[in-house]
């Protein structure tokens, strides 16, 4: 746990918060500023900021809950769609530092926009350049 961390605080109920799934190792709750009604956020319980600081089998949790609550939660609020995504460090926008999953609703014509515009402009990578960053990425495992 991490004294100043929110969603360590809601984990161990010193914070108020709307849970709505919950495991030894996973807890999902409402967000408080929601981007849409049924906002939701799937955390491992002990506290991570990055999602490469997660064991193997914690990640799988996380996904497990990710994929048992994004059904319910676009059933509950009656959602067209989600949006299910991970700003995964605060170049990428994280702004609380503990590892969550967000769940958003979308409905059709909601004015919101696909994941494909959260990058900035797009490169112009040719086929050498897609060749290098596969190996790349193949040898950094
Ligand atoms: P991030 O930008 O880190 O990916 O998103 C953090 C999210 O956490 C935001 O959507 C924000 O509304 C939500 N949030 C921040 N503090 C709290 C809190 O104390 N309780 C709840 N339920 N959500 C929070
Ligand atoms: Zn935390």
């Amino acid at each position: 746990m991490s004294a100043d961390c929110p969603f360590c605080g809601i984990i161990a109920g010193e914070i108020p918060g709307r849970i709505v799934h919950e495991t030894d190792t996973v807890t999902a709750f409402l967000d408080a500023n929601p981007l849409a009604p049924g906002h939701t956020l799937v955390v491992p319980n002990d506290h991570h900021e990055r999602l490469d600081d997660l064991s193997e089998d914690l990640a799988s949790d996380v996904f497990a809950a990710l994929h048992r609550l994004t059904p319910a939660v676009e059933a509950a609020v009656d959602a067209d769609a989600t949006t299910v995504a991970f700003n995964n460090g605060s170049a990428a926008g994280q702004e609380v530092p503990h590892v969550h999953g967000h769940v958003i609703p979308r409905f059709e014509g909601d004015g919101g926009a696909p994941i494909h515009v959260v990058a900035g402009d797009r490169p112009d990578l040719a086929d050498d350049d897609l060749d290098r960053i596969a190996d790349d990425v193949r040898d950094s495992q």
